[in-house]
């Protein structure tokens, strides 16, 4: 039997954690857990998730149609229902905006993969869902074909959906998928992003069928072992020996244009001085 009450309690507690890591903004996100065969508890719309009470907490059925709760549901339910209607063995969905996964999507870059351990072994390759405007029956459809290969997807230009058996654990994908993102963009800030090598992944990938997780799409199929290897190419280039600050060889040689003003202005000196040298 399960105890509504608690449900609700976890659900505003999922929604403090949420809110306190910076993955939503004002009344973003939405948290959801079925209860019963027709019964999914959800969080309201237009409430900080940061802030909600168990009185808070809305029940809806399959079709999303609202059974109780002082408060109107969310209106990105039917993402959580279409999840639960895929994959009955499925209790818990947490969608919100974290930044640095978020980020990838918007660059349109798939995440990369065969970087760090924990995270090939816990998540190994997150797909992007295809974009579609929020709320409707059409957005939620952009995360059927990734139900049954991934535990959480990366929505495009919008945020995450992540789904467990408990709370806890579709909070886990999503805070493991957002560290791991924020890591990479720092050490591409630092220098470039250095691979593991690839017996080193298949380890990674023994290991994990080992502890018995069977959902990473490489263990079932002759997938690709590395996702999205090209990304960070752009600080990974040799030194040309001109005499260019190393991120300026970089932006050329990728016909980037460098973003920091301070290295505009580095660069623009370097060239001044090199033709001040000729002139001489
Ligand atoms: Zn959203």
């Amino acid at each position: 039997m399960v105890n509504e009450f608690r449900i609700k309690q976890e659900i505003c507690e999922t929604g403090r954690r949420v809110y306190e890591r910076g993955f939503v903004a004002a009344n973003d996100g939405n948290i959801s857990y079925r209860i019963g065969e027709n019964q999914v508890l959800c969080s309201p719309t237009l409430v900080s998730k940061g802030f909600m009470k168990p009185d808070d907490i809305c029940l809806v059925d399959m079709t999303g149609r609202q059974l109780a709760g002082r408060r109107k549901r969310t209106s990105e339910v039917l993402l959580h229902l279409e999840i639960y209607k895929r994959a009955p063995e499925i209790k818990a969905v947490v969608h919100c905006h974290p930044p640095h996964a978020t980020a990838f999507s918007v660059a349109g870059e798939e995440i990369p993969t065969c970087v760090l351990p924990e995270f090939e072994v816990f998540l190994g390759p997150v797909p992007t869902a295809t974009y579609e405007t929020p709320g409707a029956q059409g957005f939620a459809d952009t995360v059927t074909p990734h139900i049954g290969r991934s535990k959480i997807v990366v929505l495009k230009n919008h945020g995450t959906v992540a789904w467990a058996d408990t709370l806890e654990r579709a909070l886990w994908w999503t805070e493991i998928l957002d560290a791991y993102c924020r890591i990479l963009l720092i050490a591409k800030q630092v220098g470039r992003v250095e691979r593991l090598p690839t017996p080193k992944v298949q380890e990674l990938l023994d290991l994990k069928n080992r502890f018995g997780i069977t959902d990473d799409p490489r263990s079932l199929q002759s997938a690709d072992l590395c996702v999205n290897t090209e990304w960070g190419r752009g600080f990974a280039q040799p030194d040309c020996g001109c005499g260019l600050p190393a991120a300026a060889q970089a932006s050329a040689a990728s016909g980037e244009v460098p973003a920091d003003g301070d290295e505009i202005e580095r660069i623009v000196q370097a060239i001044t001085d090199r033709i001040m040298a000729a002139m001489r």
